[in-house]
């Protein structure tokens, strides 16, 4: 599909259609949707923004790109004097005091957020079946999980409720639900877009990124949101995604492509996704692009270690949430009870889970044996990275091992959870650029290049999408 902002844009422009009546009808379709998919819909401000959108139209002024354009906000960033819940009962009333820095680039572009959508609470899952609000239902059968932890956004994408969404992605919860639910999904290069407003899950890889149906949208909304923001300190500059990459079809782009052939020897893949993908592998060679084998850790150690540090930050974030400065608080004979009633009441059982395995992590006598060690393997894994892309362009995998399970077949093991990330993680570990593109596999392809090279990703799902599987 190519740009959906673009061919909404122009039925603006030409008064085809009204903005108002527009943004009603994606808000009606999420009212009546039994996907789950929506936390709290955004109508009174969504039709405002709307309405003004229309006056300027009638008044014959030009109107940017996004301007009028409805989207998605994962409910775990704050836009302000609006719900902010991360899907827990802690935060179900909670009002955001101000707004994260990505929404508000998208807002002054024009855009009009119109839901905050169902997760998996804080961002802790893969199923958006750890929320408040019921399990996010897959866009494509609803028997299945939508994927996490960002499913509501990739399934009101995908059934055409918001035009784009906004998700978090620490682990993989951009690509996986994107693949889920066959809609594009980036993480961008760690520290590209600004986390301020993003509740923070593990901070040292929480990244913020677009949802589409499009390439080309996904390259807009990253040149939107990208940039230096002097309230995170880890935000950086990039230079924006040039549009020639559009213009060059038919040429093959001149990359070298990496694989790690342990993903694909693992006993965990499905053998259909394994078929397809080295069907893809073997489509490349045909096409004259040379595909090199790569060898990369085990996917047990790479789940291993990135559980280990995103508990570990987690259990440090979240123990702001302790019933005196945000959301519910319950009160008992002493202030440690309430701390403890509080918190034993309002958070899930996963992210219950979460913080303790993360103070276990943490704490004397264990940081040393387990925390001190997956950092110093974290290392090793970026540096290989570096080595890798030294070798090749672009590598490429299977977005997950396996299809999308049934609702509640994975919720009494969470161990099973943790396995369906093993192909997201070590990118995330490693802060590179990587997209989830909507072919090739059930779950998709997954795309990464060395940071910042999120220009050479997009040249070349592009390729895919127009050369291989057009
Ligand atoms: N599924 C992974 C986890 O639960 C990734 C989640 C995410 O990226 N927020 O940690």
């Amino acid at each position: 599909m190519s740009s959906e902002i673009i061919r909404i844009h122009n039925k603006l422009k030409s008064k085809e259609i009204s903005c108002t009546e527009f943004v009603k009808g994606k808000l009606k379709e999420l009212e009546e949707s039994t996907s789950n998919s929506a936390n709290f819909l955004l109508t009174e401000s969504a039709l405002k923004r709307a309405q003004a959108v229309d006056e300027k139209i009638a008044n014959g002024a030009e109107i940017g790109l996004l301007e009028g354009i409805p989207f998605g906000i994962k409910d775990v960033f704050l836009l302000q004097g609006e719900f902010a819940s991360a899907a827990s009962d802690f935060l179900k009333s909670y009002i955001s005091p101000y707004t994260a820095t990505a929404i508000q680039k998208l807002i002054d572009a024009g855009a009009i957020p119109i839901v905050k959508e169902n997760c998996d609470s804080f961002g802790h899952g893969s199923s958006s079946e750890n929320t408040v609000f019921g399990p996010v239902k897959n866009a494509l059968n609803e028997k299945l999980v939508a994927g996490g932890s960002s499913g509501g956004s990739a399934v009101n994408v995908a059934k055409g409720y918001t035009l784009f969404s906004v998700g978090g992605d620490t682990g993989g919860s951009i690509r996986q639900p994107a693949g889920y639910n066959k809609v594009y999904g980036m993480k961008p290069t760690y520290g590209r877009i600004s986390r301020y407003g993003l509740m923070a899950y593990a901070s040292s890889t929480d990244c913020v990124g677009p949802i589409s149906n499009s390439v080309e949208d996904i390259s807009t909304l990253l040149n939107v949101m990208s940039g230096k923001d002097y309230h995170d300190q880890t935000s950086l500059v990039s230079s924006p995604i040039s549009e020639n990459i559009f213009k060059r079809k038919n040429e093959a782009p001149k990359y070298k492509i990496g694989y790690y052939k342990n993903f694909l020897d693992s006993e965990a893949i499905d053998p259909k996704i394994k078929a397809d993908f080295l069907k893809l592998i073997d489509q490349l060679k045909l096409n004259n692009i040379e595909v090199i084998e790569l060898d990369f850790y085990d996917s047990g150690i790479l789940v291993s270690t990135y559980y280990t540090i995103a508990m570990a930050e987690t259990a440090s974030n979240l123990a702001r949430l302790d019933g005196t400065n945000y959301g519910n608080r319950l009160t008992a004979e002493s202030l440690k009870e309430s701390y403890s009633l509080t918190r034993s009441e309002n958070f899930t059982d996963e992210t219950k889970r979460r913080i303790i395995g993360g103070n276990q992590v943490l704490s004397q006598g264990h940081s040393e044996e387990i925390y001190l060690k997956a950092r110093a393997i974290r290392e090793k894994i970026e540096q290989s990275f570096i080595d890798e892309f030294q070798e090749v362009d672009i590598i490429i995998s299977p977005v997950s091992p396996t299809p999308p399970p049934k609702i509640g077949d994975n919720l009494n093991d969470p161990l099973a959870m943790y396995l369906s990330d093993a192909y997201t993680v070590g990118f995330s570990l490693g802060g590179l650029p990587t997209l989830s593109a909507p072919f090739g596999t059930e779950t998709g392809i997954q795309i990464t290049a060395e940071k910042m090279g999120e220009e050479k990703i997009l040249e070349f799902v592009i390729y895919l999408r127009d050369e291989i599987y057009g």
